[in-house]
């Protein structure tokens, strides 16, 4: 509880937060009791500033390397010969319930066809990939939600970050590279082979040189002036938060790589460029990758600077397409985020680069996002490893532009998402991989609590991406339920308001969770109910047939 909270005030706040949520579903009443419970939290539970990183960073930390990011590892030739080890293979370590088996619906070797062992990392993750870019069909072809229908709609979402920003959101290197055929200005001939290309998260900072070169460096008055512009222009060209973080070499990848590609004729005569052996996966003959292309994180190298501030931009994922997690259709919610950020952290870096300031757009390549987003206010490390905002909770994408130019940093912010993360649950127990901790505290984890591609001695709760990811390559896509489920994944600012007081109202703070569950919210937590219930095909047919967003 607030200190400055008299008795009265507190039961002032906690009747107008239990009184507001037993009304949660009255639009009217809604509209009435917004203001008051927003009042009530900044009460009950004021958000709070930190000037330095808000969770512990033991003196051991290293920083990750990129080659160790779960994506690339796919590509990592190594990791072909050794099949998955989850950190926690005994699910009771991280439930804390008896392992019988069906709680572990890991996905297991028979599941994606490789009979008596594990998949290795790169099967499992180009099992992924290829149901996801549409290659070979997903496995759960035709199942309501996994239609060819909702997966053309998750891949047109994808269409932008696909066709044209290289494919960072899997963490590809830096400027990711896409292969496209030019036509031929003075010809209008179309190339036959392919040219690789730098795609939207491109470090070309030409133009900000030729600006500085012609003397037209836009000066501005102040670094205030430079934030308030900054944040204005990241706005209007489509972000939906924005928060400035100052660099902190601690979130940037120790080396930085991508995948190499080598051409397959399609039959239709084109080429296609592909990190593994697509004749030989067509013809169910294996898996095999073509490694990676390391290089040094040099910033001055690579960008020609080094940054001092990394803009830090978030989008809001859609709602209805969450609802319907696992469902491939909820791909076509992360799919629109990615393509904006790849398209809107190009004009941002544009606008600055056309100011004369160097600028990198970056995805999920170059450096950690949720600790940089952290840094610039822009929400809390949940339990799932995910960015908790205040506004869309764990629902929205981040991405960020580094930059020289001088600006004002944020500071990061607490509104109770820890407080909530260790009585809430919801996304463990949800969680069709048992990938999330159920240990009650986040704490400093240790090597032996993490896999390969999760780096230790830093304060959370451990997330298997291993586990994860072998899910993924069963959906047929990524999964998405540790969002839809969360408590903080609701349309509009005052259901997130009863959250916040709920993280402090001892009345209230037992049924933080069940406002939730009592108000139909995010539907059913358990994995197999939440399918086999018809929850799922539910949302699917409200997605399909209501146009008008739900509110
Ligand atoms: S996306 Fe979230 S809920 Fe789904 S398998 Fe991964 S950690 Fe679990
Ligand atoms: S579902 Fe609950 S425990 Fe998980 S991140 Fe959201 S609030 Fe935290």
């Amino acid at each position: 509880m607030g200190n400055n909270l008299d008795r009265r005030s507190f039961l002032k706040t906690s009747l107008m937060g239990t009184v507001a949520a037993a009304v949660a579903t009255a639009t009217v009443a809604k509209e009435t009791f917004n203001p008051l419970v927003a009042q009530a939290a900044d009460i009950v539970a004021p958000i709070k500033e930190t000037s330095e990183f808000p969770y512990t960073v033991d003196e051991k930390y290293q920083r990750l390397p990129g080659d160790k990011i779960y994506y690339q590892k796919v590509f990592d030739t190594e990791e072909n010969k050794t099949p998955i080890k989850f950190v926690n293979d005994d699910v009771s370590k991280i439930t804390g319930k008896k392992d019988t088996g069906k709680d572990l619906p890991r996905i297991n070797a028979e599941k994606l066809g490789i009979k008596g062992r594990n998949s290795t990392v790169s099967e499992t993750g180009v099992s992924l990939f290829s149901q996801h870019d549409g290659t070979v069909l997903p496995l759960r072809d035709g199942e309501e939600g996994w239609r060819q229908i909702d997966a053309a709609l998750a891949l047109a979402a994808w269409a932008v970050e696909l066709s044209f920003g290289g494919f960072t959101a899997i963490g590809s290197g830096p400027s990711g590279v896409i292969y496209q055929y030019p036509i031929n200005p003075e010809t209008n001939e179309v190339a036959k082979e392919p040219v690789a290309v730098q795609g939207l998260y491109n470090w070309d900072n030409s133009l900000a040189e030729a600006r500085r070169n012609q003397g037209r460096q836009w000066k501005f008055n102040s670094a205030e002036e430079a934030t308030k512009y900054i944040k204005r222009a990241a706005i209007h060209l489509g972000a939906d938060l924005v928060g400035i973080a100052p660099y902190d070499d601690r979130w940037t990848y120790a080396n930085w790589c991508r995948p190499k590609h080598k051409p397959f004729k399609l039959p239709n005569g084109s080429t296609a460029y592909v990190p593994y052996n697509l004749d030989k996966l067509l013809k169910n003959e294996g898996v095999e990758v073509f490694g990676l292309n390391r290089f040094d994180a040099d910033w001055e190298k690579y960008a020609g600077f080094k940054p001092k501030y990394v803009i830090t931009v978030a989008f809001e994922m859609s709602y209805e397409a969450f609802r319907t997690a696992p469902a491939i259709l909820q791909s076509a919610g992360p799919g629109m985020a990615y393509s904006k950020m790849a398209e809107m952290t190009n004009k941002l870096a544009t606008f600055l680069r056309y100011l004369g300031h160097n600028a990198i757009p970056s995805g999920n390549d170059t450096g950690m996002s949720v600790p940089i987003a952290v840094q610039a206010g822009l929400g809390e490390a949940g339990r799932n490893g995910l960015l908790i905002t205040q506004k869309f909770g764990p629902r929205a994408r981040i991405a960020k532009v580094y930059t020289d130019l001088e600006l004002i940093p944020d500071k990061p912010k607490s509104f109770g998402v820890r407080e909530f993360c260790r009585l809430c649950l919801k996304c463990a127990d949800g969680c069709p991989a048992q990938a999330i901790s159920h240990e009650k505290e986040a704490r400093v984890l240790q090597p032996e609590d993490c896999g390969t591609s999760e780096n230790p001695y830093t304060e959370k709760w451990q997330v298997d991406a291993h586990r994860c990811n072998s899910f993924w390559a069963y959906n047929g896509n990524d999964c998405g339920v540790c969002i839809a489920v969360c408590s903080w994944n609701k349309i509009g600012q005052w259901n997130h308001d009863i959250a916040r007081i709920a993280t402090q109202v001892p009345l209230v703070q037992d049924a933080a969770r069940k406002f939730d569950e009592w108000f139909g919210y995010n539907g059913p937590v358990d994995p197999e109910e939440r399918i086999e219930s018809g929850y799922v095909k539910n949302k699917v047919n409200d997605f399909w047939n209501n146009l008008e967003p739900v509110k």
